[in-house]
């Protein structure tokens, strides 16, 4: 899990993420499914009422406090929704 605090800390999975291209399957909203190396992870992305955003994943480098490509992938779905509803 980490606490999202700007685009700086995700450049390295960005890249990857392009790279890689993993499938991303909608879930329901702030829940994700990600295609990776062993099968498919689920991403969490979540605000809290302090409104701190965190993102979760399933995966072992996520378990370890690093940002996956996995995390960068859900996030951007997340977020094309997230402004979709504010807009709406
Ligand atoms: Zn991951």
């Amino acid at each position: 899990m980490f606490i999202l605090k700007g685009i700086d800390q995700l450049t390295n999975a960005i890249t990857k993420a392009k790279k890689i291209r993993p499938r991303v399957e909608f879930d329901r909203f702030g829940r994700y499914r990600v295609s990776g190396s062993k099968g498919y992870y689920t991403v969490i992305c979540r605000k809290d009422e302090r409104g701190i955003k965190t993102v979760e994943c399933t995966c072992k480098g996520a378990e370890k406090g690093l940002v996956c490509y996995h995390a960068v992938s859900a996030l951007s779905l997340h977020i094309g929704l997230a402004r979709q509803m504010a807009t709406a």
